[in-house]
Order: C-alpha cells, then structure tokens, then sequence
C-alpha cells in the first residue's frame, strides 16, 4: 500500500526537509519537536550546490539568496604565515560548474525560511514541546512510516536494530563571531577561509544577514561522554591557547580576545542500520553524524530527505526504506572518507605539511574543483 502519512521525530534541517519533500509527494506529516520554540543554535552553515539545487526545487532558495554571500572562493591558508595555498573558485563558477550555488548563511535563516514553508503547507502540521522518550506524542492520525530526524542523540534509534551509537570524535569545535567592521584586515570578507595549522584549523566566513563574521576554530581534545556546547573552562582556553602554537600572532591573539567562545564537543556516529525492515528509518545525524570537516551534515540531511520521498512515492514502506538504506549508504561513507582526508591534511605537521603545502600549491583552481564534482556535482534523483 502506498505511504500516505509519515510521522517525523526532530525539527531540525533533516526533519523539515522531509516535511516538505514528502508534502510534494502527496505524503502529508506530522512532526514532533521536543523544543517549545524552534531557535537555531550555533552560526553559520555554508550550503553546497549539491544541497541548494534541492532548496530550489522546494521554493526555499530564493528567499536565501536575497540574503546570503555567495563566496567568490573557498580558500585555504597557512595559520602560520597567512599565505593563500590554494583556492577553489566558487560564486559565478560554481553556479557553472555544478548548476546550483554555493552560499554561507547563518544557519536560522535556512531553517526559519525551511519552518515558513513548513507552517504554510497544508500537508504539514508541527507539534512543538513533543519530546519523543518522554511524552507520547499526541498523534492525529497513524503513521504508514517514522522517520527518525532526531540528530546525534536520536531516541528512535531504539527502534531500529542494529543502529548506530553517538561516540566522541576526539574534537572540539570552538565557534564564536565577529562584527565585520571590527574584524582585522586578514579576514576576508568575500571568501570562506580556512587556516591550516598543526592540531587545528580555522574555518571563517562572512554572515551578510547580521553583519558579522563567523568563526569555527576544530582541535582535538577531549570531553565527558555527554558533553554539550558550553563556554570554555579555563583549562579548555590554555589548552587552546598550547594547540595554536607556532600559529600566527594575529590569529593567537584574536582567540585570546574573545570574550564568547563556544566550547562544543563534536560527536559522530559509528556505522550501523538506518532502518528496521518495516517502517521506522534515520536521517541526517540520526543516521549518520559527521564530522564537519567536509561541511556536508546538513546537506546530507537535506539529500536524504529529498531521496528517501523518491523511494516512499511509489513503494511499500519496508522496500522502500530498504533501498534508500542501500542507495544512501555509499555515498555517506565516501563523505566520512573525504572527511577524515581532510582532518588528516588540514591538521598536517612537519613534512607532511610541508607535502602538502607544495602539492596544494601546484593544483590548478580547475583541478581542485574537478576533486569536489562528486560532491558538488550530485543531483539527488527525483525518481528511484
Ligand atoms: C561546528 C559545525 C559546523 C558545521 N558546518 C556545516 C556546514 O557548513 N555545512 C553543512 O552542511 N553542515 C555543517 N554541519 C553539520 C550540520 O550542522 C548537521 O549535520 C545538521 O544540522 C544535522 O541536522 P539534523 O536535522 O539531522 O539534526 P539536528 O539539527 O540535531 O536536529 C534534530 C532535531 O530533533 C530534535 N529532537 C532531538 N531529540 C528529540 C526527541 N527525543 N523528541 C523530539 N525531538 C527531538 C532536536 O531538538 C532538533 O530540533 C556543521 C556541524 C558543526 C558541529
């Protein structure tokens, strides 16, 4: 029998997504968000083109595009010295190339513009303060599927044997911004920079909607098993403070300046199974949780939630939910492999970095674009 009502557990990119990509199937929702208000934590997100061609289709795009930076390059950098050594063209060229732009937004205005699309849809109807676990959810019509949107500390993955685990990463994501106008001169305001340094990189890039710059720095370090986003001890900041080491002086200082850090464990999955072999299924970091090295977790969760409303259009819900498993599974695995390259490369020391600073620098900007096409490049598939 065909889907015709989905249950989604989680609010967040993946579980909106879904909402709407399943809505354009005929497929009306439910979704149960534990949160009371739907606030976006954190700060800035950079949408690939593998992601934004799936905005487009669901009307979100163009009201992103009003507003967000369409960098002209993604840049990596020496920590050290502040040389460019490479650059991938993005702006123009990646609407060219991959035939949908690349933008960087603060992550409310995607999921706010994702929420309007969601409260204006008939098919779609949003509970908020639901905390699957806690409260059973007050469920106005039975659900022919259950789609687990429930992020890196998912509750539905009881549900389904075989699941994933959440297991510490060995990192550390400090985040904070900056206003523009006080930013120093290295900060490029057009591209999104990452410096490279031993043990640690810096990712930065402009958020055009609140004027400022936002500021990732990634260390290794360590965490209790349920850490959640703080403000750094003391110990964590001289800790920080030993990992830039060697580091430009400009960049030590404007870490040692700031007043509001976030201290935020980053959490991964292991592998395991996204679905029960009847009607349950995990997306995004529910499923597959990510380091974000490759800046591809809610693209992902966007990719998922348009496939898998391919697979349940026109299936039986456990065949359907089988293959998405099997069709999703490799290309996630590819991006965890890309992910853990780029971990390996960004926080490179000694000859290895000296490796890699010669062979960035003989890449051609074209063969640097042609290493992402499999990323970028992607068009998730309308029909399966
Ligand atoms: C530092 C950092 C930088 C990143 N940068 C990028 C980037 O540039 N580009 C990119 O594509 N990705 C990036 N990511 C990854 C991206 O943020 C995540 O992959 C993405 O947000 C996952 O979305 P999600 O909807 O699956 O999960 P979440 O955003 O975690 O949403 C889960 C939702 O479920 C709700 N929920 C949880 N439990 C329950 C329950 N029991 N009952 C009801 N509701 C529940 C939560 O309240 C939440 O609203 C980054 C991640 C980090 C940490």
């Amino acid at each position: 029998m065909p889907v015709e009502h989905a249950a989604i557990i989680g609010a967040g990119i993946a579980g909106l997504t879904a909402a709407l990509t399943l809505s354009r199937r005929g497929i009306s929702c439910e979704i149960f968000e534990q949160a009371d208000e739907l606030v976006e934590v954190g700060a800035g997100l950079q949408v690939s083109p593998n992601a934004s061609r799936i905005l487009a289709e669901l009307g979100i795009l163009e009201k992103l595009s009003k507003v967000w930076l369409e960098p002209e390059t993604i840049r990596l950098v020496s920590g050290s010295s502040l040389r460019q050594l490479a650059a991938v063209p993005a702006g123009k060229f990646a609407r060219q190339r991959w035939g949908a732009p690349y933008g960087v937004l603060h992550r409310s205005t995607l999921q706010n513009a994702l929420l309007a699309a969601v409260e204006a849809d008939p098919f779609c109807r949003l509970h908020l303060g639901v905390r699957l676990g806690s409260n059973s959810p007050p469920v106005e019509r039975p659900a022919d599927v259950v789609i687990g949107a429930d992020g890196v500390w998912s509750k539905l993955r009881q549900s389904v044997p075989g699941s994933p685990s959440p297991r510490f990463s060995g990192n550390i994501a400090y985040r904070f911004t900056i206003p523009e106008a006080e930013a120093p001169a290295f900060l490029d305001r057009t591209s999104v920079s990452a410096f490279l340094g031993g043990s640690a990189h810096l990712v930065c890039y402009p958020l055009k909607e609140t004027g400022s710059i936002n500021m990732v720095a990634i260390t290794a370090g360590n965490a209790a098993p349920h850490a959640w986003r703080s403000e750094p001890t003391a110990e964590q900041r001289a800790r920080l403070n030993l990992q830039l080491s060697g580091w430009n002086s400009a960049i030590v200082s404007l870490l040692e300046e700031q007043q509001k850090l976030t201290f935020w464990p980053l959490f991964e999955t292991t592998s395991g199974a996204w679905q029960d072999g009847r009607r349950t299924v995990l997306i995004g970091d529910a499923a597959h949780a990510m380091m974000p090295f490759a800046a591809q977790g809610a693209a992902m969760a966007i990719e998922d939630a348009y496939e898998l409303a391919a697979f349940l259009a026109n299936r039986p819900v456990a065949e359907a939910l089988a293959l998405f498993e099997r069709h999703r599974a490799p290309r996630i695995a590819k991006l965890r492999q890309r992910g853990a390259f780029n971990r390996f490369a960004y926080h490179a020391k000694g000859p290895i970095r000296i490796g890699r600073d010669l062979v960035l620098g003989l890449k051609p900007p074209q063969s640097l674009a042609a290493d992402l096409d499999w990323i970028y490049g992607y068009r998730a598939q309308h029909t399966l």
